[in-house]
């Protein structure tokens, strides 16, 4: 199976993708826009940080919300993740063949891309750029505890480590376990408390 890689940083993709008609306009458009000065570089990388921190992974952190409230939608989120996400209305590229992994006590999920930056932008937007960076995909799997220490999380050596290659096949979503005292929280608020890094593995709730 040929492996899609995509890497956003150089706007190419390997495999079955060649870049849309709408992302090569938007490439023309931004040169262009910079070159007339008219548009400041900075003022784009903060509309990509907006992406990046705060829309993206705003959707995993409902599909995550939406599990820890409804057993039925949870099930039907480890049937079939990608059908699952699709009911809240998040899809499309790099999310085509979502896999849902859960955290419980005794486990905890790390996602990577070795080869480059596959990352499911429907639910989490843009990768960081620690994600797409060489030493997070080689050591996220030789070390994985070693990195989840780096980032803050000193996992228990009693708890599992699974570590998630994507794929063009495959893009993984985490599901944090549901923080203790949290019963009385609608949907929204538990939404509110589901971060990024939580969603990728980076770290805990
Ligand atoms: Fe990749």
């Amino acid at each position: 199976m040929a492996h899609d890689h995509h890497d956003p940083e150089d706007g190419h993709d390997h495999g079955q993708h060649p870049p849309s008609d709408m992302e090569l306009r938007v490439k023309a458009l931004e040169s262009l826009l910079v070159e007339k000065g008219l548009v400041d570089p900075a003022a784009l990388d903060a509309i990509v940080d907006h992406f990046e921190h705060r829309v993206g992974p705003r959707n995993g952190a409902r599909v995550v919300a939406r599990a820890w409230s409804d057993p039925a939608y949870r099930a039907r989120l480890h049937e079939d993740a990608t059908a699952a996400i699709a009911e809240l209305g998040y899809a499309g590229r790099q999310g085509e063949h979502m896999v849902a992994v859960e955290n419980a006590p005794g486990v905890h999920n790390l996602v990577v891309c070795t080869l480059c930056s596959c990352y499911p932008w429907p639910v989490l937007g843009l990768p960081p750029v620690w994600y797409k960076s060489a030493p997070y995909r080689s050591r996220a799997v030789i070390d994985p505890r070693g990195v989840l220490a780096e980032f803050g999380v000193a996992l228990p050596d009693d708890i599992e480590l699974r570590v998630w290659d994507s794929t063009a096949e495959v893009r993984y979503l985490v599901i944090p376990e549901r923080p203790a005292g949290t019963d009385g929280l609608d949907e929204a608020a538990l939404a509110a408390l589901v971060t990024r890094d939580g969603m990728i593995g980076t770290a805990r709730l």
